[in-house]
């Protein structure tokens, strides 16, 4: 008898356990169920997040593709930061403050220059991944520039200048002789005349420079020239879309102008109808005689507002 009980009760506290077994498993099942839930869940917001950053990556490419996204950021005289590729070019770059050198020799309106100030900071100014320089006449590339800029910046010159910036200590000068490959961008020389007759004679070398890269529209910065040979070939042969010219009419107190005055800024957009012009090098060196107001009055009177600009010191331009 009392085993029989004892079975009984063995039997019970079996089925006991085997129903708390079961409840047990039933939950085990429950929570392994919840943990899939949860992952495919996960799952799916990560698919829906890899959707939202593909389509706004997609969104950035494109917006590459239309060459939205090259910049120039006017500064001053003919110093100017261009944004290209993801990194700044620091283009022409004088540091000094504004009377902290000499009017230019034999020249009109003898004032110290530069005639303004920087708009931002020199800092500001200096933050560049590299530096391209058209030539190294004083009002390109000044005392400043040459003392404060970063000996192991990449720099970009033309090839006679070569020797001047490895004397200032410069170790990472690239001739462009006449073409150069960096980080993506192709930098292609071009020639140009820094005045007429004897005067341009005597103001040589002067360089411009044409850059291309995938989904940057093409641009050429002229340099110090006036309307030659060699701006028409450059236009006929590079087709660029984007055109920085060096204007202000500089001059000294004889001769002809050795940048660009009106009528070569009129030559280029005519030989270049579709591209946007930008005209810089005006107001701040003492020998530039063109100033802003009498361009833009130029522009408008031939219909030329829609795609020259002349921008202000610190003025961003997108392209
Ligand atoms: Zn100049």
């Amino acid at each position: 008898m009392f085993l029989f009980l004892y079975r009984i009760d063995e039997i019970g506290q079996v089925t006991t356990a085997f129903n708390g077994m079961t409840k047990n498993l039933a939950d085990l099942v429950r929570c392994i169920a919840i943990f899939f839930f949860t992952m495919f869940e996960i799952f799916r917001g990560l698919q829906g997040y890899k959707k939202v950053w593909y389509n706004l990556d997609s969104k950035c490419q494109s917006f590459n593709q239309r060459g939205m996204v090259m910049k120039i950021r006017h500064l001053r005289h003919a110093t100017f930061h261009l944004h290209i590729q993801g990194v700044t070019l620091l283009v022409d770059p004088v540091l000094s403050p504004a009377a902290a050198m000499t009017p230019i020799d034999n020249s009109p309106n003898q004032r110290r220059n530069p005639l303004v100030e920087l708009p931002v900071s020199v800092e500001e100014v200096m933050t560049a991944d590299g530096c391209l320089l058209t030539h190294t006449h004083r009002d390109h590339f000044d005392t400043a520039a040459g003392e404060q800029l970063p000996k192991t910046l990449p720099v970009f010159c033309q090839p006679e200048d070569r020797d001047k910036l490895h004397l200032l200590g410069f170790t990472a000068v690239q001739p462009v002789d006449p073409v150069i490959t960096w980080r993506n961008i192709e930098l292609i020389r071009t020639g140009g005349q820094h005045g007429t007759g004897e005067i341009g004679r005597k103001m040589a070398p002067v360089s411009g420079y044409v850059l291309k890269a995938v989904a940057e529209p093409t641009l050429y910065i002229a340099g110090d020239t006036v309307w030659c040979p060699e701006v028409a070939e450059t236009l006929s042969i590079h087709k660029p879309e984007v055109i920085v010219l060096y204007g202000g009419a500089a001059r000294f107190n004889q001769g002809e102008p050795i940048t660009m005055g009106k009528e070569d800024i009129l030559r280029v957009c005519q030989h270049a109808p579709a591209a946007k012009v930008v005209v810089l090098h005006m107001e701040a060196i003492n020998h530039c005689l063109l100033t802003r107001a009498e361009l833009n009055e130029f522009i408008q009177q031939e219909r030329l507002g829609g795609r020259v600009q002349v921008p202000a010191d610190g003025q961003w331009l997108d392209f």
